[in-house]
């Protein structure tokens, strides 16, 4: 079972370049792993973007029981 997969989707990744943490202002640096939101083009460190990716993921999952029981 998965769940659906949207345009803009944030992900798990690994930065491939370095840049600043929009929400703690931490360095990131090239290769750490960060959660990417490509909807705002926005790369947070993992231990910010983490939460929301878990939110994410599970509004994506409770979205796609509620549109099966609809249908
Ligand atoms: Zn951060």
């Amino acid at each position: 079972m998965s769940h659906t997969s949207y345009v803009g989707d944030p992900k798990i990744m690994f930065a491939k370049f370095s840049s600043v943490c929009p929400k703690c202002n931490k360095k990131i640096n090239k290769s750490d792993r960060i959660v990417y939101f490509p909807n705002g083009k926005k790369a947070f460190c993992y231990s910010c973007g983490e939460q929301d990716y878990l939110d994410f993921v599970s509004s994506a999952i409770d979205e796609d029981s509620y549109n099966r029981g609809y249908c």
